[in-house]
């Protein structure tokens, strides 16, 4: 079967799965949580794949480079990339709630400090850095770049460990390919068990929050329709429909699981079909992204909080909603790939502007709802970086080929 069928056919399947499990979990309540081990062993899998996906392939794209001082120009327009981007979410979700002011007049206050929040009510920076250093995917970035230069540096007499390595990775996606193939099933388990869990109180739930859950969805598709589109047009030259379509297995995925870090797999292999993209960009940029570059967990965060702000009759200033733009970006890069994690790191953007953290009370139970936008969002940012960052890598290149060889 040629790659652009299995892509197809997977596409396909995967956006029907999550639909099914969707209608299955309202049919079947709470009934549906039977099938949640199925979805459990399904992430499981795609967690462990990461981990020597993100080895190998690493390693063997900096191992080939030509030119290993690429690396420097190549993170710097990455980070550049992620701030760039981030920030511009933020914006969006802060003109966004100050027009639509969701959160005035609201009746419903909690006066409870939610519990998965309680335990973390001391977060704070040094927790933030403390999470990055830790996070299994930073670490396997690290040893891979530095297996990478060595063997580059080593380049004649590692020819033959290059090779192995390249096997590696080949044998690596070839068993990510036959594993896609259980998604379909795997993601419909997980929708289906998520939905079948919230039941009908989901509906009474949503409606208290109507209109804030309203103002993020709509802050986050402005974001990807039109903002990450812009520049993938200008920077990736690609019509960003296409990257879509190419891409939606990965978006799929994210929205059912709700984890940029388990997706990351199912991003690799939909982005490796995009020829543009080499694979020491796509090996870098996705895995890093994964951990650091979320824009619609930072929308998310900023638009939380100033609800939160609206909901209690705090007035906020200028100063304020400065120092929440900038604290909700770096609480997005603090958040972990993982369900719901942006809840517990929106404590950092509360108590940087004195928002009582009882506010979370009027969302948590929401938010594995939103959660998943925003982290299809999230794998969609990464995703257009990838190819944005690969053209304009490769345009440098062209222009100053002694700088970049
Ligand atoms: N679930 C998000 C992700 O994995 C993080 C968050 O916003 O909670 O990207």
């Amino acid at each position: 079967m040629t790659s652009k069928k299995y892509h197809l056919i997977l596409m396909y399947a995967i956006v029907i799965s999550a639909l099914c499990g969707v209608l299955f979990g309202w049919l079947y309540g709470a009934q549906a949580q039977k099938i949640s081990w199925i979805g459990d062993g399904f992430l499981n899998i795609l967690k462990a794949l990461a981990i020597p996906l993100i080895l190998f392939s690493l390693t063997s794209a900096v191992a080939s480079l030509k030119d290993i001082r690429q690396i420097g120009p190549l993170g710097g327009s990455t980070l550049f990339y992620y701030f760039l981007t981030t920030a511009l979410a933020v914006l969006t979700g802060l003109i966004l709630v100050n027009l639509i002011e969701p959160g005035l007049g609201f009746a419903q206050i909690e006066n409870e400090i939610p519990d998965k929040v309680l335990q973390k009510s001391e977060f704070t920076m040094n927790d933030i850095l403390a999470g990055i250093s830790a996070n299994l995917f930073i670490i396997l970035i690290l040893i891979s770049l530095s297996a990478g230069v060595l063997l580059s540096l080593f380049q004649k007499k590692a020819v033959k460990v290059i090779k192995i390595v390249e096997t590696l990775n080949r044998l690596t996606m070839k068993i990510l390919h036959w594993f896609l193939w259980s998604a379909p099933i795997g993601i419909f388990a997980i929708v289906a068990s998520k939905f079948g869990k919230a039941g009908d109180a989901f509906w009474v739930e949503l409606s208290k929050v109507a209109l804030y859950s309203l103002t993020v969805i709509i802050a986050l598709f402005i974001h990807a329709a039109f903002t990450l589109p812009l520049i993938l047009h200008y920077y990736g030259k690609k019509n960003p429909f296409q990257y879509f379509k190419t891409l939606l297995p990965a978006l799929g995925t994210a929205f059912s699981t709700a984890s940029s870090s388990a997706t990351l797999p199912v991003t690799i292999e939909s982005v490796s079909e995009e020829e543009d993209v080499p694979k020491s960009v796509s090996s870098f940029v996705l895995p890093l992204g994964a951990t650091v570059n979320m824009d619609g967990t930072a929308l998310y965060e900023a638009v939380a909080a100033v609800f939160i702000a609206q909901a209690y009759g705090i007035d906020l200033t200028i100063f304020q909603q400065v120092i929440i733009f900038f604290t909700a970006n770096l609480a997005a890069i603090g958040a972990a790939g993982i369900p719901e994690a942006g809840l517990v790191t929106m404590i950092i953007v509360l108590k940087a502007v004195n928002l009582p953290l009882e506010g979370i009370g009027l969302l948590i139970s929401i938010d594995w709802f939103l959660d998943r936008f925003r982290t299809t969002v999230n794998v969609w940012g990464d995703s257009v970086g990838a190819l944005a960052i690969a053209k304009y890598m490769k345009k440098k290149k062209n222009t100053c080929p002694h700088e970049l060889l």
